[in-house]
């Protein structure tokens, strides 16, 4: 069973593939309850047997971990076997614009298009899709996660804030001809240019979008934005405006949006600080990006974006950013497109998917509370993404994009426009979870998922009463909090035994000056008041918590020699660590 270096020697002499320098079970990560080595690869594959040994090794642990799962907003309570089982045999593929069926037509996207209309009702957009109704939504089921719904919904604001253009280019067919006669067939592609707008006269910033986004953004938010090659209020304010911080005049810039105790809770963007940042900018001239959290990563707070929009749509009106005319014709100045010069992007991966049923719950008075708006009944919100696997629950990452077409850089106002299928991130796209996805939906009612998000409300509040009694018990504080509405629960740092068990995530915070390591458990729709018993059972133990050493002031985070360049992109990203 045991396979040492030399059997990959003997097995691989004969081959062109090369040799590893030494054996890489001792190389990686040690897991416990998996031996590394009956899961290395040969030339040879494994043996039946072999391949049985792992596969039982790999079942049972995956079986406890999954049972024992309290730290990630990923639900556990997965219930696709029956139906799906035969399609891990298949091969099913989304490519392209799931609006338009094309010739690969193994797919699924008649599935894909289903759900996108369940979400487009659930977040009141207007429905079904249609091209020619600007205001209809426009969406896909994305082959990432939220990550992916971020990037997407970044990239479509940077280029329709930045004045791109997609015009059909209508020499392709005569170019193909001409080039035919070299003798090469010539493919006729159907073909869009990527075009700038016209700079505008006295406003040189009218196509450098700024982005904004609060202290508790998720780390893709930031990725996107380094991938997209976006700049921050922050590294342009610090960059050309370095004295003129107008939440602190003469004081560096702050990195991002402060986040506050607001009305939904600590970690909510501060409305007033977004505000004064956005209105600097406004003024003079500069596209306005917003990225808002509807479910922070660690505290779990709800961005107000009805709150935010209701104090900005002043400041943009009068600065001419509620509509401007994006020019895309030299010759002709009646051609234009006509567009708003800010963009909302709702990043709401957990939030999005159960907030409109806790919305139902208390309109149905079944509970006292209820986030703030966040969907297109807002006429500010541009596009809203969403993780399929967190709320809903599914076996691979997936998740929902939307927007509304008005907003897909596409033709302007062109009536010849046949449409680029070529409209989502992905070439090819996972078929298998618009099924999951379907599958999950065509299970469900909206009661059923009212009663879903009822029950990890009163499960979270189960959860916060047990830790509170376990300090009482323990007679030592072990900071336990949660942000109203939310389905996370932060408390003291336990230790290394119980966080793997429980698969907790940790973070640390600086609170008063004081250097602080958190856990945090989320109360999905898998967990049950046994499951919470079991890890204070655990947490009761002595050793549960391993002191922690105090720092007196928190360290300075030394600044590069070129602060204008420095991005805050964090090295592990928050709550997923
Ligand atoms: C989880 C999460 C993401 C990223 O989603 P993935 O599905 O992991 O790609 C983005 N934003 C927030 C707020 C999240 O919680």
């Amino acid at each position: 069973m045991n396979r040492d270096a030399n059997h990959f020697r003997n097995q691989d002499s004969h081959s062109n593939a090369s040799m590893p320098i030494h054996h890489s079970s001792s190389a990686y990560p040690s897991l416990r309850n998996i031996t590394i080595e009956d899961f290395q690869l040969s030339s040879t594959g494994l043996t039946e047997e072999q391949r049985a040994q792992a596969l039982a090794q790999l079942h049972e642990y995956l079986s406890i971990q999954k049972a024992n799962f309290l730290g990630y907003q990923v639900n556990q309570q997965l219930d696709y076997e029956d139906d799906l089982k035969p399609y891990l045999n298949y091969h099913v593929n989304n490519v392209g614009d799931p609006f338009i069926d094309g010739n690969l037509t193994i797919h699924s996207k008649w599935m894909e298009r289903a759900v996108l209309d369940y979400y487009a009702r659930v977040w009141n957009a207007r429905l079904p899709h249609n091209p020619a109704d600007g205001e209809s939504y426009w969406g896909y089921v994305v082959s990432m996660g939220c990550t992916e719904g971020n990037l997407y919904g970044l990239w479509n604001a940077r280029d329709y804030l930045a004045g791109k253009l997609l015009l059909e280019e209508h020499t392709a067919e005569e170019e193909a001809r001409v080039a035919s006669f070299g003798g090469h067939p010539r493919s006729l592609l159907r073909r869009l240019i990527y075009k700038q707008a016209l700079p505008l006269d006295g406003q040189p910033h009218a196509y450098t979008p700024v982005v904004f986004y609060s202290e508790d953004t998720h780390y893709s938010i930031i990725k996107a934005g380094i991938v997209l090659g976006l700049h921050t209020f922050y590294q342009i304010g610090q960059h050309y405006y370095p004295n003129e911080n107008p939440l602190a005049p003469g004081q560096p810039w702050s990195k991002e949006v402060p986040s506050t105790q607001g009305s939904t809770g600590p970690g909510s963007i501060d409305i007033p600080s977004l505000v004064k940042l956005v209105e600097f900018f406004a003024a003079k001239g500069y596209p306005i990006l917003i990225c808002f959290n509807y479910g922070t990563t660690f505290k779990g707070a709800y961005d107000d974006v009805e709150a935010a929009g209701k104090a900005l749509m002043p400041i943009f009106q009068r600065y001419g950013l509620h509509e401007r005319k994006v020019y895309y014709d030299p010759s002709d100045p009646n051609q234009f497109d006509l567009r708003t010069g800010y963009w909302f992007h709702v990043d709401g991966a957990l939030g999005a998917a159960y907030m409109p049923f806790v919305e139902m719950a208390y309109n149905a008075e079944k509970i006292a509370q209820r986030g703030p708006n966040f969907d297109f009944r807002l006429p500010f919100v541009h596009s809203i993404a969403m993780s399929g696997h967190k709320w809903i629950g599914a076996p691979c990452p997936c998740g929902i994009y939307m927007t509304k077409t008005k907003y897909q850089l596409r033709p302007p106002d062109n009536p010849e426009y046949i449409g680029s299928p070529d409209t989502t991130f992905a070439g090819s796209r996972n078929g298998l979870s618009a099924m999951i996805l379907w599958d999950y939906l065509a299970k469900t009612s909206y009661e059923g998922e009212i009663e879903k998000a009822l029950y990890t409300e009163k499960m979270a509040e189960y959860a916060v009463q047990k830790l509170k009694e376990l300090e009482q018990h323990l007679g030592e504080s072990l900071w336990v909090e949660r942000t109203p509405l939310s389905l996370t629960i932060r408390f003291k740092q336990a230790n290394p035994n119980i966080i793997f068990k429980y698969s907790l995530s940790s973070e640390t915070l600086f609170v008063n000056g004081q250097k602080r390591a958190y856990n945090h458990i989320f109360i999905m729709a898998h967990v049950t008041t046994q499951l919470i018993d079991q890890l204070i059972t655990d947490l009761r133990q002595p050793g549960a918590f391993p002191s922690q050493p105090t720092v007196a002031k928190p360290p300075e985070i030394a600044p590069t020699r070129h602060p204008k360049h420095l991005a805050h992109f964090p090295h592990l990203g928050r709550g997923f660590h």
